[in-house]
């Protein structure tokens, strides 16, 4: 048989979404893994948001809708937007799509011809250099480090540069670094943007999540940036609806018209139950949001108090998300339960088979040295995990 493409051959399965897989399977073969895999809350979906599902269903409101959403949804997301960041959009600058994923995989088609370069600073999620490389443009990867809290520099961007360079892929606050740019970062990268007429995909779905700052929406720094930027959003992370797949971008005109094009020819359109799902979660906004964004806050704290006091690992106060990024260089070398650990991978696989935590290696996200951790989960699981990890490190020689 002829060979399949050669994109998808080239494409490597998420390792998020594998790490996560893997350890859920771990359960449910009896095995008692701690997961801090996937970036998914543990809280359950507010009971308003679920009954407007169930109602959605009730009163046959399971038809297609518009491939790029409800009017009444993109209304819901234009108000969200104005009353949260102060900045006005219109029912036609918003794409709805099966969530936040799939809709930055909609803008890098949009914007992105083969061969054109995109920006990617690292450590950045998994999921946007295999989307890059899915639509045929050439990742172009800054690394950064701690010396800059993992955050991107105007010079580093300036550097980055060619003629073939089309866009870059922010994320703030980042997965995983958990890191968030100050509004004089935004201005000073921005000005570099400009200068070299770039556009910018601006993932911005854990806006809600911060730690003790304040999150700068992009194109709120003005109108220029506003019309080069795809500000994503999604209701995965806010509203604990990762299930539900509802993610939504706000764009100029051309750009919203050419991603509804691919939207109208991909999904078609977003699960009709789930999009009145989120127009409740946007509409009648209790404080659950706000209630599940301090419990996060509690765990970070409490990882954080918990990492300075074991030797050996480190990592720096994460600001956003729900991410702990943990140096853990000088560990690497070492022998565990008589196998040579040289990489985060080997590092992680070592700790999920002997110390039955699950983490996901900083491989992944373009950056060894590292592993993630996902507080997104119960305080109780983060104890005995950090428990675990630290007996684990001691078997270290
Ligand atoms: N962007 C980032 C940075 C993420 O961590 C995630 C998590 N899955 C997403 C986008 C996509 O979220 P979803 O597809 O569930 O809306
Ligand atoms: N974004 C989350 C994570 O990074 C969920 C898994 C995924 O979609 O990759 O873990």
């Amino acid at each position: 048989m002829k060979p399949i493409s050669a994109t998808a051959k080239s494409i490597a399965p998420s390792a998020t979404l594998d790490i996560d897989t893997l350890a859920k399977q771990m359960k449910a073969d009896g095995i008692d893994v701690i997961a801090f895999g996937a970036g998914e809350p543990d809280f359950n979906t507010p009971e308003h948001i679920k009954e407007a599902g169930i109602e959605a269903i009730r009163a046959n409101k399971t038809r297609y809708t518009p491939a790029s959403g409800l009017p009444a949804l993109k209304s819901a997301i234009c108000s969200s937007i104005e009353k949260q960041f102060g900045l006005k959009y219109e029912n036609k600058n918003i794409c709805v799509s099966s969530g936040a994923k799939h809709i930055v995989y909609v803008s890098v088609m949009a914007l992105v011809n083969p061969g054109d370069e995109v920006i990617l600073p690292a450590p950045y999620w998994v999921t946007y250099m295999e989307i890059i490389r899915m639509a045929g443009g050439v990742p172009v990867v800054i690394d950064t480090d701690e010396r800059t809290h993992f955050k991107l520099t105007p010079e580093m961007l300036e550097s980055a540069v060619t003629e073939k360079t089309k866009c870059l892929l922010l994320n703030n606050p980042s997965n995983p670094t958990g890191m968030v740019y100050t509004r004089q970062e935004l201005l000073d990268l921005m000005e570099v943007v400009k200068k070299h007429d770039l556009y910018v995909i601006s993932d911005e779905i854990y806006n809600t999540l911060t730690y003790g700052c304040t999150h700068t929406c992009l194109p709120t720094l003005d109108e220029d940036i506003k019309n080069r930027t795809i500000l994503i959003d999604g209701l995965s992370k806010t509203y604990a609806m990762t299930g539900w797949r509802v993610g939504y971008s706000a764009a100029n005109e051309e750009i919203t018209k050419a991603m509804s094009n691919y939207l109208s020819h991909s999904t078609g359109s977003t699960c009709t139950i789930s999009q009145y799902a989120g127009m409740e979660a946007l509409v009648n906004n209790t404080d659950e949001a706000e209630q599940m964004r301090q419990a996060f806050d509690e765990r970070r704290q409490y990882f954080l108090r918990r990492i300075a006091q074991i030797q050996g690992v480190s990592c720096i106060e994460p600001e956003g998300a729900f991410y702990i990024f943990m140096n853990i260089k000088q560990q690497l070398g070492k022998t565990f339960f008589g196998e040579k650990v040289e990489t985060s991978a080997q590092f992680a696989q070592s700790l999920l088979k002997n110390g039955l935590v699950a983490v996901v290696p900083g491989g992944a996200f373009g950056a060894e040295g590292y592993i993630r951790w996902s507080y997104a989960t119960s305080m109780d699981a983060i104890r005995t995990g950090l428990d675990r990890f630290e007996q684990f490190l001691k078997q270290g020689k």
